[in-house]
């Protein structure tokens, strides 16, 4: 019996972890990732007491922390969760049960797919969701970045320095990025920026060679041949799970209280997959630490 189970091993699963050891709670994550969307990060420049430091690093520092702490880590998914009548939860992988008091979800979010011709077939064949891990494959080629939030300028900017050319493909007119990533992809002359542009099919034969991008203003298409495409078109939430246990919004991500409760007693929920407006490292950090605690509240008022 765990007093805490997180879901999710990304920072903020992984900071509730140290806040709930911390407060002597047998506390186990279970999660897919080591890191969770933080793999898919590059260096980051916006993490307070560190200038700039790659996401590998500091996934690194704060799991060892986390293990220092006494936290448990299972690398599994959990597909199941039930609440017992006496208030606890059980949590059911492929192959395995835990049981737990307390319950905090720090799940994340999964890349939103484009849901063209072609993506799914050519996924992991060319099609890519994540430019950090997979960008190291396509030196000196020609790859496309769909999207125009900060993730898609990221990734071009990622690109920009290990393929020949890259081509930034967005749907609308106007970046949703920080000025300063829109500035550096911008100033690369080996960005080539698609604005009004929607990838309508992916195509090749064992891999990708290339796109059909139509311009929604001309209704011109053009053909781009290339080796990789880089989707970056937003995160969505993956919580059917709970979907018994918490209130969602329209994007199914979680509905807090601001102690990070959920509508069932024990179970918490941080991090990105609330419907908390920005997504940063630091906010998913901070909603972590208020949930830990709030788990251990909830606890001590049980046993009182
Ligand atoms: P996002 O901000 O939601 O942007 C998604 C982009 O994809 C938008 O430009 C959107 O176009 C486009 N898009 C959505 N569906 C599409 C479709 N079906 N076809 C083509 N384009 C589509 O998502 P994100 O960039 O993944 O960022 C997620 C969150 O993480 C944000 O809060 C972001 O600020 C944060 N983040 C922060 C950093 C950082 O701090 N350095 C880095 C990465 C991400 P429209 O603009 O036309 O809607």
């Amino acid at each position: 019996m765990y007093d805490l189970i997180i879901i999710g091993s990304g920072p903020a699963g992984m900071t509730a972890g140290i806040y709930g050891a911390r407060r002597e709670m047998k506390t186990l994550i279970i999660g897919k990732d080591v890191g969770g969307q933080l793999v898919w990060a590059n260096e980051i420049e916006n993490y307070p007491g560190f200038e700039k430091v790659s996401s590998f690093e500091l996934i690194n520092k704060i799991k060892q922390q986390t293990i220092n702490f006494g936290v448990e880590f299972k690398n599994d998914e959990v597909k199941k969760i039930e609440k017992t009548i006496d208030g606890n939860f059980l949590l059911y992988t492929n192959r395995e049960s835990f049981e737990a008091k307390t319950v905090i979800i720090a799940m994340g979010l999964s890349p939103r797919r484009l849901a063209v011709p072609g993506e799914e077939d050519f996924n992991g064949r060319g099609v890519s969701y994540c430019a950090n891990c997979d960008g190291p494959f396509y030196k000196n080629k020609i790859v496309a970045v769909i999207g125009g939030g900060n993730s898609a300028l990221d990734a071009a900017e990622v690109l920009s320095k290990i393929a020949n050319q890259v081509y930034l493909i967005h749907r609308n007119e106007n970046f949703r990025a920080f000025e300063v990533l829109i500035d550096e992809v911008r100033t690369r002359p080996n960005i080539e920026i698609l604005f009004n542009s929607e990838v309508k099919g992916i195509e090749g034969n064992q891999k990708v060679e290339r796109i059909k991008v139509l311009d929604n203003k001309t209704n011109e298409e053009r053909v781009i041949d290339l080796d990789g495409v880089f989707i970056e078109v937003g995160r969505i939430a993956s919580t059917d799970l709970i979907a018994d246990l918490a209130e969602r919004n329209e994007g199914n991500q979680i509905i807090t209280s601001e102690k990070g409760e959920t509508k069932t007693p024990g179970l918490f929920a941080a991090g990105d997959v609330t419907n908390s407006e920005f997504k940063q490292i630091t906010i998913a950090m901070g909603q972590a630490t208020t949930a830990a605690l709030s788990a251990y509240q909830y606890l001590q008022l049980k046993n009182k």
